[in-house]
């Protein structure tokens, strides 16, 4: 693991020349949108990467493609206390260096992290903090058939964020000191965002253990199965995201907007990826937090949890 950050970059660089992924971010437009709430403003990420049409919309059970390993795209055989995970090249990247953590066993991704999926995602993120000074890595899982998720193997993937880009979600979890949300204490909600969403800033890395990890991530379920329940949804779906500093989460009611702009995680934290200017022409004309509403739940700020939450 001490040289993960070393060995990500050799293999993408020769997964790329060999053309064993597919990426042209040399052709990635990006455009900084800005959409105003009340006094503040939100900035957004619009990328237009033709590369990504390659990407297959669904995956196939007979077809899995996590369930083995593609020499070329691993990046390390075998990871995680028990040895149940492998680090490999996502093959239609986002971005340099995008990757993922898969089960080598079948599970599914309608199920929730587990602490040990926890302990692992956020031990690869604090190996990248110490070693990579200037990237800002984030985790995210999509899970469940409404959250963007395209395959059914278990995958946590990182990313970083584009240099430059406002972390919002960053900046809601350092308004408040780090905790564990309880009765008493509801994980963070920022008023002027129009989607239900949880935020709960973490400790400083050597103060988190297995523990603290899923105490929050469990109570981000919570209110978002309670969330779920209240609009009446009969799956659950939802994106999750995690830095060293803070874990997010944000239930889902669609997948789409529309027929064809698909949104998953990277959406909630700024990034949004189109594959055409189709999709491109679409976002703009919507505006990227009606999207976001509309595919989300409504705002839950203000609710406190009651005896009939889960
Ligand atoms: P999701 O859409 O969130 O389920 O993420 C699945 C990811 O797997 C997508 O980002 C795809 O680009 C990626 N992917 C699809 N097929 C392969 C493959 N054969 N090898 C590696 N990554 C893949």
């Amino acid at each position: 693991m001490i040289y993960l950050s070393h060995r990500l970059k050799e293999k993408f660089k020769s997964a790329k020349d060999s053309g064993a992924l597919f990426f042209q971010g040399e052709s990635a437009r990006h455009t900084q949108i800005l959409e105003v709430v009340g006094e503040s403003t939100y900035s957004f990420d619009l990328t237009l990467l033709p590369s990504l049409q390659h990407r297959p919309e669904t995956g196939n059970a007979n077809d899995n493609p996590f369930s083995k390993a593609e020499p070329d795209l691993t990046i390390l055989q075998t990871y995680g206390n028990e040895d149940e995970f492998r680090l490999i090249l996502n093959k239609f990247p986002v971005a340099e260096n995008h990757f993922m953590m898969v089960t080598k066993k079948f599970r599914s991704q309608d199920s929730p992290l587990s602490p040990s999926e926890l302990h692992a995602s956020f031990k690869i993120l604090e190996n990248l903090r110490i070693s990579e000074e200037d990237s800002r890595w984030f985790a995210f899982y999509n899970c469940g058939p409404e959250s963007g998720a395209s395959q059914a193997h278990k995958h946590v993937q990182f990313l970083t964020l584009p240099k430059g880009h406002p972390d919002f979600n960053f900046l809601l979890a350092q308004s408040s000191e780090p905790f564990i949300p309880d009765q008493t204490h509801e994980p963070l909600q920022d008023p002027n965002l129009p989607y239900a969403h949880f935020v709960v800033p973490l400790p400083e890395s050597s103060a988190v253990n297995d523990e603290l990890l899923a105490l929050v991530f469990t109570s981000l379920l919570q209110r978002t199965l309670t969330t779920l329940a209240e609009e009446e949804l009969s799956n659950i779906s939802y994106n999750f995201c995690l830095t060293t500093s803070y874990m997010m989460m944000v239930p889902r009611t669609k997948s789409k907007f529309g027929c064809t702009v698909g949104i998953n995680s990277c959406g909630y934290m700024g990034l949004v990826l189109c594959k055409n200017h189709k999709i491109y022409e679409e976002v703009r004309k919507n505006g990227i937090f009606n999207i976001l509403a509309e595919i989300g739940c409504p705002s839950r700020y203000g609710q406190v949890s009651s005896e009939y939450h889960y």
